[in-house]
């Protein structure tokens, strides 16, 4: 055993026990405040809902412990037990082309990964969503999905690994630099074409018909300097009765999308402020913000990989044999990619804190270029739709949350509020 056995198996421990003890927190929390409804709250929110809020907050929290262990013993079985070395002697035995070897050996394990995840999948949508009365889907729709994500990742995954394994062949020392540049150009690629192609496949998008409403929207995004190029419906109700609005992609692409279960239920007035919010990221950069960020820690990742792949002992510390003839590059990268997550989830709070502290800043944007009352009116009606829990653990959220909890915000909106004519 190495030290870096040790640390990976610490880190490992760190990440279950500081989840197991973070979920313990949260369903004490919740259940602790299961009997009656905050008092900000109260003449909005009935004691029936904020229970069933409750139920599923407790019951999601559940069950993403159950699917957090499983995905450990399985990481610990690709690693440790020797899991990943097998799969790659079996690949050998089968496959003389070292890079068609290297590249199914990324696939197996996309496989495996999706196969582990699939029960789970089916268990939330027709399970825990079903049993909330959140679930739309039918299992015919379920797998058609599944198809297309499979096919989808196939023609997008496999040519963009192909490069990479091709890069940390054929460029030098500096690959990493190189498929940095290239992972940078593919997720600039998808910004665009995810509104345009991608998401298209999935749901249909139609032209707001309301036109008072389109008009309203209009004049906001105007107010708001906001070059405005299509104006969407989503079908979300097809899957799930969660409700949502965003807006998406850049130049050309940019749009803004309702999901048609947001539009049924809030008024105009709501939908205004909610657009509001979200105009407030556009107008303090956020998202721009959010991609830069992203883009110069996965330059960090990358440096870190190109180091890591020409080291003996990160290979042999994770049960795999190193062979550092050049056929070692797709384990390099399926252990980066499996091993690293373990090491940043204790930082995920630092991630989340920075995305709280932008949705305040969005929400005062919104108090003041729409209507604050209006905002909070959206917001209790959102949380009570979507069953979400009024009476978060501070530390869980402070972990999970990208969003602050519900009375902490709508208390600052209430402020924002107050200084404006009723
Ligand atoms: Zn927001």
């Amino acid at each position: 055993m190495t030290l870096f056995t040790l640390l990976f198996a610490l880190f490992l421990l760190l990440d279950a026990s500081l989840r197991f003890w973070l979920a313990r927190r949260q369903v004490a929390h919740v259940m602790h405040h299961r009997d009656a409804v905050p008092a900000i709250f109260a003449d909005q929110i009935s004691l029936r809902s904020h229970q069933r809020a409750a139920d599923y907050t407790v019951a999601r929290v559940r069950m993403g412990l159950i699917e957090r262990i499983v995905d450990a013993g399985v990481l610990v079985g690709l690693t440790l037990l020797g899991g990943l070395q097998a799969i790659d002697f079996g690949l050998m035995r089968w496959i003389d082309n070292d890079f068609i070897r290297q590249l199914l050996l990324l696939a197996s394990v996309g496989v495996i990964m999706m196969l582990i995840g699939l029960p789970f999948s089916l268990w939330r949508q027709f399970r825990l969503e079903a049993r909330f009365g959140f679930n739309r889907m039918t299992l015919p729709l379920f797998f058609s999905d599944l198809a297309k994500n499979i096919v989808l990742s196939t023609l997008l995954g496999l040519p963009l690994a192909a490069a990479v394994l091709w890069l940390m062949t054929e460029a030098g020392t500096l690959w990493w630099l190189w498929a940095w540049l290239l992972w940078v150009a593919f997720n600039l690629v998808m910004l665009v074409a995810f509104p345009l192609w991608i998401a298209p496949l999935f749901n249909r998008f139609t032209q707001l018909e309301d036109e008072t409403l389109a008009g309203r929207i209009r004049n906001l995004a105007t107010r708001c300097g906001f070059p405005l190029d299509g104006l969407f419906v989503m079908d979300g109700s097809r899957r799930s009765a969660h409700g949502n609005a965003y807006f998406t992609g850049f130049g050309k692409a940019r749009r803004i999308v309702f999901f048609d279960t947001l539009l049924s239920r809030l008024n105009h007035d709501q939908i205004e402020a909610v657009l509001a919010h979200e105009l407030g990221h556009f107008h303090h950069r956020h998202i721009l913000k959010r991609i830069v960020v992203s883009f110069t820690l996965s330059l960090g990742f990358f440096a870190l990989l190109g180091w890591l792949s020409t080291q003996l002992w990160f290979y042999a510390s994770l049960g795999v044999a190193p062979m550092l003839n050049g056929s070692h590059h797709a384990m390099a990268l399926v252990l980066f990619c499996l091993v690293v997550p373990v090491f940043t989830f204790p930082f995920a709070f630092i991630t989340n804190m920075g995305s709280r502290r932008d949705e305040f800043q969005a929400d005062a944007y919104a108090a003041s270029q729409s209507n604050a009352d209006h905002l909070i009116a959206a917001l209790v009606r959102l949380y009570d739709d979507n069953a979400a829990t009024l009476t978060p653990d501070p530390l869980h959220s402070a972990f999970y949350d990208s969003h602050p909890p519900a009375a902490v915000r709508i208390a600052r909106l209430r402020l924002a509020g107050g200084a404006q004519p009723a």
